[in-house]
């Protein structure tokens, strides 16, 4: 190692320290941030988008809008979700598949929202509750549809109206309106045609010089 090495090393280190002490100075007088937790509790704010557990929105009427169709199961990397469905017949005689039971295993998911994001109906979201700590993983296996919940029945569209006889020829009459319009622009156009009228008067005068001529 030469003495230019030795120098250039020493330097280094020393600026090295500087930047990290200078640091470390600034720190010293941030306004800390930490949570007093669980102190404050009834103050304390988490982002609405942190994820923290699945669930299933219910209405007042204890319905959901779950399909059963099961895509969410299908999209989980990990084996969170089991859908169960069942068979029932409707009052048209026709069957349809609806949801039995909606597991969902905590313990297993990794928050990754992808059931969220593909399930077509809306039907599951993530909550920002925390405080999900239990004694046992059993108690982490939870079934998100309700007892006695039903799917919400998507609402009909209301049919329209026929159309009657008055409403069906008004448009007609509206539609001839603005060949009229059309028509009245043309007066405007021969209005140049009223300045012409000066125009005749002229050859009048020559007709008053060949009076006088005449009586010369
Ligand atoms: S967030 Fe991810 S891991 Fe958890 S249930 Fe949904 S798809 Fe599965
Ligand atoms: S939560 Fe959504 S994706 Fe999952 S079964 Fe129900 S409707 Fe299908």
């Amino acid at each position: 190692m030469t003495v230019s090495q030795y120098f250039s090393g020493l330097f280094k280190g020393i600026a090295s320290l500087i930047k990290g002490l200078t640091v470390t100075w600034k720190e010293l007088w941030t306004p800390k941030i930490t949570q007093q937790y669980p102190e404050n509790r009834a103050t304390l704010v988490i982002s609405d988008r942190f994820r923290a557990e699945l669930v299933m929105p219910h209405d007042e009427n204890n319905e959901h809008a779950c399909t059963a169709c099961g895509i969410c199961q299908m999209n989980c990397p990990n084996g969170t979700i089991k859908v169960i469905s069942k068979t029932v017949e409707t009052e048209d005689g026709k069957k349809k598949k609806i949801l039995d039971e909606y597991h969902y295993d905590q313990g297993m998911c990794t928050f990754c929202n992808l059931c969220v994001i593909t399930c077509p109906s809306d039907a599951i979201k993530f909550e920002n509750t925390f405080e999900n700590a239990v004694f046992t993983r059993g108690k982490l296996d939870l079934r998100l549809n309700r007892e006695g919940s039903k799917m919400r029945e998507k609402k009909k569209p209301e049919p329209k109206p026929a159309p009657t006889a008055a409403t069906a020829e008004a448009p007609k009459a509206e539609t001839p309106a603005p060949k009229p319009a059309a028509a009245e622009v043309k007066p405007v156009a021969e209005a140049p045609e009223v300045k012409t009228a000066p125009a005749v008067e002229e050859p009048k005068a020559p007709e008053v010089k060949n009076d006088t001529e005449t009586k010369e």
